[in-house]
């Protein structure tokens, strides 16, 4: 196993910044690095190795070649994504809301994978908000370029999922080498935070690849 999208079970009570996380993480899987990042929404993919140590730089997809470093982002109905490369070590996590999905965060992260070598690329994409709960105004629609789900009332959803794997396989990977969990954050508030239900007081869902990560209890990837 590569990495988790971890459940409440892991993550109770997280609603701290990148530096409270990674603490938290160090004590549960300790002897590993810890990287995690200061989201912003953008489309910025950082190489873990160009980083200082404890630096939390402001990205949203964060890239290693030290298969024991552990890689952390942190989501409350964004997508999460875990990919790997099956030819050497690289792993890389990516936080995947709609503006960073509109500015390409997951083609970004795949092109510069290949760019450190990578040809055997396989993904992971972790629950987030699904198009049963995802309601949205046109210029998000129109932002993604994606096909809207229109609903009884008239109400426009949207697929963020289906966005993120779009990218995937339009950045060469099969659709076999996708492994995707489809599960609502949303219609699941037993297991996973969701700001859309929960607000400014939803804690985060860790997702991590790397190290020892996958001993962390949640739904394991690769
Ligand atoms: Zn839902």
């Amino acid at each position: 196993m590569k990495g988790v999208f971890c459940t409440k079970d892991s993550t109770i009570g997280i609603d701290g910044g990148p530096a409270s996380v990674r603490a938290m993480l160090a004590d549960l899987i300790p002897g590993c690095d810890i990287f995690c990042l200061e989201q912003v929404h953008s489309g910025r993919v950082v190489l873990a190795e160009d980083l200082a140590p404890f630096e939390t730089p402001r990205a949203d997809g964060i890239i290693s070649r030290d298969p024991g470093a552990v890689l952390c982002v942190r989501t409350a109905d964004c997508v999460p994504v875990l990919a790997w490369a099956r030819d050497m070590p690289l792993n890389a996590a990516v936080h995947a809301g709609w503006r960073g999905l509109a500015q390409g965060i997951v083609a970004v992260c795949i092109r510069m994978m290949r760019s450190l070598g990578a040809r055997d690329i396989s993904a992971g994409i972790g629950p987030s908000i699904g198009p049963c709960c995802y309601e949205v105004g046109r210029e998000v629609i129109d932002a993604l370029g994606a096909e809207p789900l229109v609903r009884s009332d008239g109400s426009l959803t949207v697929d963020l999922r289906e966005a993120a794997r779009s990218q995937l396989l339009d950045s060469g990977l099969s659709g076999t080498a996708i492994e995707m969990h489809n599960l609502c954050t949303a219609c699941n508030t037993d297991r996973f935070f969701s700001y859309r239900r929960q607000g400014q007081s939803a804690g985060r869902n860790l997702s991590l690849i790397g190290g020892e990560s996958w001993l962390l209890p949640g739904l394991p990837v690769g």
